[in-house]
């Protein structure tokens, strides 16, 4: 089976803050990361491709750095990677995003049919969930979103059978290939590399790839392609503490009242509330 795995690099959104002045992300010395989702795509996708005889490769749209976070998943198996690195995908948004990254795909699947692509379920900092949908739209690839267990693949029914989390629990769906997964971060544990793995990781040759080599209009990628435009970020208001109540043996009873007094004074209809086992006449 031949699998992509989209892979995004990300700031550490551990450490991103924002400038209350301007609403912008501080990035300096902000370390970059791999994808945390994207490393569960990728150890998925290294384990399905080793059951049915596959191979992997992980691409990425995105600057000169962004081939160290391909090389991250070269060390957890992945055969091969492909850097799509171009001034022309410079601000790109969702669409644009997966209008090169479906291009890309359409070029792999030249020599051999693509039949799986996984991305994570989101990516930490844009966060939108949009671009593995999108990818799918574009491909006409089965979109199989929030996938917590891959239950089983099967080359010659050329199906695979996914559990997916829903609102209410989970479901398991079997569907024809070629599809889309997106993983949840539960989906597997990526594995730690062990040291021959890094070192082969750091061998392998990844290629550029520009715009100029993909089958996709100018108009479709970067900012042209790029309908949306975020117009400003920003942190939500710092919540202020509530009140502290000490709950030490001598402090106990003393507390409790001044919480019930606090209570009746700021949420008048709790002692109805109380008798009412919690439900509201309202
Ligand atoms: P999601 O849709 O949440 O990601 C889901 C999954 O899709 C990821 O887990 C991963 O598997 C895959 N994926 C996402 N992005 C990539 C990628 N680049 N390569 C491979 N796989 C991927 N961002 C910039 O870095 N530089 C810019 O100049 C820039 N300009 C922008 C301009 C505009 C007008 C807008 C709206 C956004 C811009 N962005 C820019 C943000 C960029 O559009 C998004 O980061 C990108 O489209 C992916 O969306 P997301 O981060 O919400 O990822």
């Amino acid at each position: 089976m031949n699998i992509v795995c989209c892979i995004k690099q990300v700031p550490d959104t551990a450490q991103v803050r924002i400038d209350p002045e301007t609403n912008t992300l501080m990035r300096a010395g902000v370390e970059s990361i791999c994808n945390p989702y994207d490393l569960v795509a990728a150890e998925c996708a290294v384990k399905i491709a080793h059951e049915s005889k596959g191979r992997v490769t992980v691409i990425t749209m995105g600057i000169p750095q962004a081939e160290s976070a391909l090389r991250e998943c070269l060390a957890l198996g992945a055969d091969d990677a492909v850097l799509l690195s171009d001034r022309a995908f410079a601000g790109a948004d969702t669409l644009a995003t997966s209008a090169a990254l479906s291009a890309a795909i359409s070029r792999i699947s030249e020599s051999d049919p693509v039949s799986l692509v996984i991305c994570g379920k989101q990516a930490v900092d844009g966060d939108t969930a949009q671009t593995g949908p999108g990818i799918a739209s574009r491909l006409g690839y089965t979109l199989l979103t929030n996938v917590i267990s891959i239950e089983k693949t099967d080359s010659s029914k050329n199906t695979m059978t996914v559990r997916r989390e829903t609102g209410a629990g989970s479901e398991i769906i079997e569907s024809k290939l070629p599809a889309l997964i997106t993983v949840e971060l539960n989906c597997v544990e990526p594995h730690y590399p062990s040291l021959p793995e890094l070192v082969a990781s750091v061998r392998k040759e990844i290629p550029v790839w520009t715009a100029e080599m993909l089958n996709v209009a100018p108009g479709k990628i970067g900012l042209k392609g790029s309908p949306t435009s975020v117009k400003t970020i920003f942190a939500p208001p710092q919540r202020k503490g509530g009140p502290v109540f000490d709950c030490s043996e001598s402090g106990a009873a003393e507390s409790v009242r001044s919480l019930l007094k606090k209570l009746l004074k700021d949420e008048p209809g709790i002692v109805e509330l109380a008798a009412n086992g919690g439900k509201s006449n309202a």
